[in-house]
């Protein structure tokens, strides 16, 4: 009998999970893979593509508000929530399939269970009880929404887990927190109809994202009719016959039919027995992991969003895939976690890459930032009060581009092809050497010529 019942044991069928199971499976192993609740993990499920579906129904109102300009009539168009619910589901269900597809042709073998540690080699299957043995174990468990703190009512808020399946489109809905997440589904209910209030108890919306990006945004959002709310938190959550009233740490109330908080995700780490596995956690709360996503113990790894490093899907998918090449490829990979570009599907949207201004400031002896505003031509006759925001981020003294920041439609995909430039080391000289296309937004990212704020640590001392 085999010392293991597998060369490796998955604990979660997410981004990380899947893509790790898949390539150890390509490269000879025999691999499990736990899932608790749907393969695929939150990115199919419960993330980034529903979340997408709904930002592009939401994007709807605003194509047949600009169409007027443009000479066409539109005789009141209206909008079904459940028929977009159903459709997203169907969608949902698709890719599941097809990721269980895939696992299965790997010949991976998929147990639809939670995993828990019996010892650092073993796992109990507690949909069947089953015991399995591993050489190897991957803790691939993500992270959840954060309930927030123990307020009188918190049992009436909905997570985004929630959101993604309401029975109805709330007329009214407030939204707390001040992250992505928030921004985007602040967003999302607008576009489709809702009131929407966001509240977010920092002094301002997108922490940790250029100050700029973070007033130009909230300009904009606040100019589409989403009520922001910032300095102040939800204290309690009272509900008043079928709605909601939302009293506010500052004495304010918001009356909502829905309440949902959006308060970050914190790692998945507790309840499946790390202490037994004698795995350790880091001081960011996710487990402690080395370059190799490699756990204090030799032969358990964590990828993905459990480790808190940067918590996006494709970052999960390269340290699943970084893993089993490390480990079962023969070759050894460790993960680039610089330079990661990063998109909010607001409305505009944002996409950015490197550093912020003040980082590049804390940082380099000069920095000098381009920037520029400006009305895209559709607007010119859709009549829509909007600007663009572009900025650029450089090294004063090498020339080389260390940030990108944009506000605009599309800027997920500017940012996309952008990042190969910033992750290739490119100067502004590269950029100024660059034929724009004509005529886009994305044009003003290689002309931008004048410098419109210069700092220079020598002339500030
Ligand atoms: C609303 C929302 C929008 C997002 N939008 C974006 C976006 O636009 N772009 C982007 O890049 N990222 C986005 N993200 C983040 C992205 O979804 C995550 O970074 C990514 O899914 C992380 O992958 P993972 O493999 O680490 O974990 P997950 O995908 O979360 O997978 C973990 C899996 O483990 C399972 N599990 C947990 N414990 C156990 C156990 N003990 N036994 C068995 N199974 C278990 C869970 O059920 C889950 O399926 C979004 C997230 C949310 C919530």
């Amino acid at each position: 009998m085999a010392a293991h019942d597998v060369d490796l044991m998955v604990i979660g069928g997410g981004s990380g999970g899947v893509r790790a199971a898949r390539v150890a499976a390509g490269h000879g192993a025999r691999v499990m893979i736990a899932e608790e609740y749907r393969v695929g993990g939150t990115c199919v499920i419960r993330g980034c593509v529903p979340k997408k579906l709904l930002v592009y129904a939401s994007r709807f109102s605003l194509d047949f508000e600009e169409a007027a300009g443009f000479g066409w009539t539109l005789h009141s168009p209206t909008f079904d929530w459940p028929t977009l619910i159903a459709n997203k589901d169907r969608e949902i269900a698709r890719l599941e399939a097809a990721y269980t597809a895939t696992l299965e042709k790997a010949g991976v073998a998929i147990a639809k269970s939670r995993a828990v540690f019996e010892d650092s080699h073993a796992v109990r299957l507690l949909a069947t009880g089953e015991r399995v043995r591993a050489a190897h174990v991957l803790i691939a468990t993500g992270a959840a929404p954060h309930a927030g703190p123990a307020i009188p009512g918190r049992e009436h808020v909905i997570s985004s887990n929630e959101a993604f399946n309401l029975p109805e489109l709330p007329r009214r809905i407030l939204v707390q927190g001040g992250s992505y997440i928030a921004v985007e589904f602040a967003c999302i209910f607008a576009g489709l109809g809702s009131k929407v209030t966001l509240v977010y108890r920092g002094e301002n919306i997108l922490r940790g994202f250029d100050d700029d990006v973070r007033g130009h945004l909230r300009e904009q959002m606040e100019k589409r009719g989403i009520h922001v709310i910032t300095g102040t938190k939800v204290a309690a959550v009272e509900k008043i016959k079928t709605h909601f009233c939302a009293h506010l740490s500052g004495g304010m109330s918001v009356t909502a039919d829905r309440v949902m908080f959006a308060l970050g995700r914190p790692p998945n780490v507790y309840g499946f027995g790390l202490d037994t596995a004698e795995v350790k956690l880091a001081d960011n709360g996710g487990i402690k992991v080395d370059e190799y996503s490699r756990t204090s113990v030799p032969h358990i790894y964590a990828v993905g969003d459990v480790t808190n490093r940067v918590n996006l899907t494709p970052v999960a998918i390269r340290e699943g895939h970084a893993f089993a090449d490390t480990v079962f490829g023969g070759k050894p990979t460790a993960v680039d976690h610089t330079n990661v570009p990063t998109a909010v599907f607001s409305e505009p949207e944002v996409g950015a890459i490197g550093l912020t201004e003040a980082q590049a400031r804390a940082r380099f002896a000069k920095v000098d930032i381009y920037r520029t505003m400006f009305r895209p031509l559709k607007a010119t006759l859709s009549g829509r009060d909007t600007t663009v925001l572009l900025k650029l981020v450089v090294d004063g003294v090498t020339d080389r581009v260390l940030g990108c920041h944009i506000v605009a439609p599309d800027a997920g995909e500017m940012i996309q092809l952008f990042a190969i430039a910033v992750k290739m080391g490119a100067t502004k000289a590269d950029l100024d050497a660059t034929m724009a296309v004509h005529p886009t937004s994305a044009e003003e990212l290689v002309t931008m010529r004048t410098v419109s704020r210069s700092y220079s640590r020598e002339a500030a001392e």
